[in-house]
């Protein structure tokens, strides 16, 4: 579903993105680990368009990312993202958070939209804080919400960012469980994340990323109990 090809990305002297090779298929849950730098969040923005590419190539659906302009909000829809700080729209409502990019993005009427959005707000757990503002909701409902905007919009692959690292500890499992929830029913998704019990439950692969390279890619079993590299079993060492 995403193939990534030869993919690399400087910021100035620096190479952040190495060469990366990845393909996600239909209905996988790929996660990504690594240490703080390695690029991980920047191979999630470059799926999304955020961040160009100097080289190689990224497909969705075998077409190539576009470039700009309505494909690119339209590839912005079918690639939702969660970004580690909510980023939901504050002067909005939880319900209108949920409807706009359906409205604007998707041309869905407003009753419609609403219909939808209070389905996926009950799905996430929310659905009793439809009329509230963002500032009204702990963290973890606020995260909760921007899973619900992203599905919205009828994605077909969802990035998460370090979805619970801004979270409570007591928030932390029921955002979890949202995602645990999403990759039964079968979404793609590509997780940035340091929970390793998601990892381990929840991931179809482990991807782990050390300075801009893609160093190992194995099943989480195979990856836990016996990482192949140095760099890994150090960073499992520190974080397990
Ligand atoms: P973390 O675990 O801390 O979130 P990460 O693996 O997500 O780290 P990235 O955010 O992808 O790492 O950053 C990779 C490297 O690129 C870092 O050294 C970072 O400082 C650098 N970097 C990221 N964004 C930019 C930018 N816009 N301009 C310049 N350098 C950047
Ligand atoms: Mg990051």
């Amino acid at each position: 579903l995403v193939v990534l090809d030869g993919v690399n990305k400087h910021f100035g002297a620096l190479h952040v993105l190495q060469d990366i090779n990845l393909t996600i298929g239909q209905g996988e849950v790929v996660v990504v680990i690594g240490p703080s730098g390695s690029g991980k969040s920047t191979l999630c923005r470059a799926i999304n368009r955020l961040e160009t590419i100097d080289s190689g190539s990224i497909a969705l659906d075998g077409k190539p990312l576009p470039q700009e302009g309505k494909e690119l909000a339209r590839l912005r829809a079918d690639v939702g993202m969660v970004f580690q700080s909510f980023n939901l729209f504050a002067h909005k409502t939880v319900l209108e958070n949920v409807t706009l990019g359906q409205i604007k993005v998707r041309k869905k009427d407003k009753k419609a939209a609403d219909q939808y959005a209070r389905k996926l707000l009950d799905r996430v757990g929310v659905g009793n804080q439809a009329d509230k503002y963002p500032a009204q909701l702990s963290g973890g409902q606020q995260q909760r919400v921007a899973i619900a905007r992203a599905l919205a919009m009828d994605p077909k692959v969802m990035l998460f960012d370090e979805p619970t690292s801004a979270l409570d500890p007591e928030m932390i499992n029921e955002v979890l469980e949202v995602m645990q929830q999403l990759a039964r029913d079968g979404m793609t998704m590509v997780v940035v994340t340091h929970e390793m019990g998601f990892a381990r439950s929840a991931a179809n692969r482990v991807v782990f990323m050390s300075d801009g390279q893609i160093v190992e890619e194995q099943s989480p079993e195979q990856f836990f109990t016996n990482p192949r590299s140095d760099r890994a079993r150090d960073f499992l060492s520190k974080i397990l």
